[in-house]
């Protein structure tokens, strides 16, 4: 093909797929614009989870009628020119990009009244296609209307999410701007259903209630700023006994601008360490200010991505206004309190052994290899093998073997008595009756042994009959290329195949007999799910290797035979940390011998 100049249309599509990436940054791109326009209450309406329609009304300065048409070119912006200096703008946007962008790939339909003007106008762009401006009957401000978002572009429409990920995208995105913003009014429905208003009243309490409800903001803590400085940090975070399982409740502003920063998340997460149980994350609103000249916020079309000149200084003094807020409020943890008696209820043990509460728990079951079908033995570890060559093989002889074959832990010694509900694990042990989630406990046998063999470079891995052929996110790909090295090495197999697209040829050998064909697909595609969460070094490593070991384990509904429960609480007395699993759930909880004897009025 000859070189030639690309028609306006193609570049304009092609500028799209750099600022639009999903219905999420059509919403981003035109509440920014409302904001710009100085507005104080911006109502967005999502139909489909936005594919199908994305509507943003504003109450601010509106467009004239006579340059409503420009708005929608390339590069037409009304907040640089060439006087400007690029590295102190205020304003959110300033490309002017978004417009033309959004109205190639959709119906779009503006309708404005300017501020000084007593009529307003309407404009549609359908595709890339223009109409003329024609008067319209407006209140003061502008309404965007985008309908049928890629349909003239399959190869992204394929690349969305369901309506309900899509919506949940749009939703928590929104949620930050409203609490960046909260002298803004924010509504947001989606299809007819409210799910997400502030007031406005420029409290940020007020729009931490608007945004996750009044019961967290009363559990808000007030970072205390210390603006002796040119760079300080003043929000909100929530204390320690109210967290989440994701890091999407942290957000962070530059200057009032909402950014997006895996490292200054991480500084907040590091803060909270000690304060929080292992992988629950605050909820959190931290307003970084900084000279100006101190940000470049021109880095990155579409993602909040900022750059700053000194990092590492704001990095600590985010982390010294989360430590010093948690360290004041020093909250008393109760741990495992009370637990026992709303429990009781539950319990149905068959044929208790009233007498043998030291009883050993390496039951000594001499199938190392239990059924397929459960398959949490697949890979004994040598030593368990020589272990297993030592033991005696009956109950009463093995209590002294297993105190010594029992690591450090605290795991108490159990007996299996069943499974109950093909979910638990039903023992005895020296202080009461015990209940193990056999997937939780699971997961972290799979874990630790992962996590060993990818420490010591010998994890294996098992190439697939049938590779499996899964598409990405256009996001997914550079998680891949910039981890491959770690994904070879716990035994993930894979290569590009065309734009968007892996081939998965092997997989760590311990997902192998969960996943094969389709199945190994969705597991990659789960880990990077996960991992486009974002995190660097050990907790990438480890969210990688909690995801394997999540599907290399046996699921709560499956039944075990009684051998391969006393296999696996054996396999979990021998980890490093048996008490919960990587997630933080815990794997086991204990029916106390006091509590029980006291509801059975024994004593
Ligand atoms: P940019 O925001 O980078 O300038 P856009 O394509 O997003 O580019 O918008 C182009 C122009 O249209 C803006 O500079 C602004 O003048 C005008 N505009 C867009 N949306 C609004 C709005 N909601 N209210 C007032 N003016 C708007
Ligand atoms: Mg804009």
């Amino acid at each position: 093909m000859p070189i030639q100049v690309l028609s306006d249309d193609l570049a304009s599509r092609i500028a799209a797929g750099e600022v639009i990436e999903r219905p999420a940054s059509v919403v981003k791109e035109l509440v920014e614009n409302s904001l710009d326009a100085n507005s104080t209450r911006i109502d967005v309406h999502i139909v489909g989870g936005g594919a199908q329609s994305i509507t943003v009304v504003d109450n601010g300065q509106g467009i004239p009628a006579d340059e409503l048409s420009v708005a929608f070119e390339r590069f037409a912006t009304s907040k640089i020119d060439e006087s400007s200096d690029l590295i102190s703008i205020g304003t959110l946007g300033f490309r002017g990009e978004a417009l033309p962008s959004i109205s190639s790939v959709a119906r779009v339909e503006a309708i404005s009244k300017h501020i000084e003007s007593d009529a307003g106008a309407r404009y549609l762009v359908d595709f890339g296609k223009s109409n003329a401006v024609e008067p319209a009957g407006a209140p003061q401000g502008t309404r965007i209307e985008v309908v049928g978002l890629f349909k003239n572009v399959p190869a992204r429409l394929k690349f969305l999410g369901s309506a309900g990920r899509e919506l949940s995208r749009i939703q928590s995105m929104l949620a930050s701007l409203a609490l960046v913003y909260p002298h803004v009014a924010f509504s947001l429905s989606a299809d007819g259903r409210e799910r997400l208003r502030t007031i406005g009243s420029g409290k940020l309490v007020d729009a931490v209630s608007g945004v996750y409800g009044a019961k967290v903001a009363d559990q808000m803590l007030e970072l205390e700023p210390d603006d002796s400085t040119a760079f300080y940090v003043d929000g909100l975070i929530s204390s320690p006994s109210l967290n989440r399982s994701n890091r999407t409740y942290m957000t962070i502003s530059v200057n009032g601008r909402w950014i997006q920063s895996r490292r200054l998340s991480y500084a907040i997460e590091q803060a909270c360490h000690g304060f929080l149980p292992e992988r629950r994350f605050p909820i959190a609103v931290a307003r970084i200010n900084t000279p100006l000249g101190d940000v470049d916020a021109n880095v990155h079309p579409a993602k909040a991505e900022v750059r700053f000149l000194r990092e590492d200084l704001i990095y600590s003094v985010v982390q010294r206004a989360v430590r010093g807020v948690l360290s004041a409020s020093a909250p008393v943890h109760e741990l495992g309190a009370g637990r026992a008696a709303g429990s009781i209820g539950l319990l149905r043990a068959p044929g208790r052994t009233s007498d043998s509460t030291a009883a050993g728990s390496i039951d000594a079951s001499p199938s190392l290899s239990p059924s397929q079908k459960s398959g949490f033995t697949q890979w004994p570890e040598p030593s368990t093998v020589v272990e297993q060559s030592i033991l005696p093989d009956t109950d009463a002889d093995l209590t002294g073997a297993a105190a010594t074959s029992t690591p450090k832990e605290t795991l108490p010694v159990l007996r299996v008595v069943g499974q109950a509900h093909e979910t638990y694990i039903l023992a005895e042990g020296p202080d009461g009756v015990y209940l193990v989630d056999q997937h939780a406990a699971h997961e972290r046998v799979m874990f630790e042994r992962v996590r060993e063999r990818f420490d010591q470079n010998a994890s294996e891995s098992q190439p697939l009959l049938e590779p499996a052929t899964i598409d990405i996110g256009p996001g997914s790909m550079s998680t891949v290329q910039e981890h491959l090295d770690e994904l070879n090495r716990v035994g993930w197999g894979v290569e590009e195949f065309g734009t968007n697209s892996l081939i998965v040829r092997s997989v760590p050998a311990s997902l192998a007999t969960r996943a094969s064909g389709d199945g190994a697909g969705q597991v990659f595609v789960r880990v990077l799910d996960e991992l486009s969460e974002g995190g660097t070094g050990e907790t990438w490593r480890n969210r990688m290797l909690a995801t394997i070991a999540c599907h290399s384990s046996v699921r709560a509904g499956q039944i075990l035979s009684t051998d391969e429960c006393k296999d696996l609480i054996r396999q979990l007395e021998k980890v490093e940390r048996p008490n919960t699993c990587p997630h933080g759930r815990p794997t086991i909880i204990q029916l106390n011998m006091n509590d029980l004897e006291r509801e059975f009025k024994r004593r």
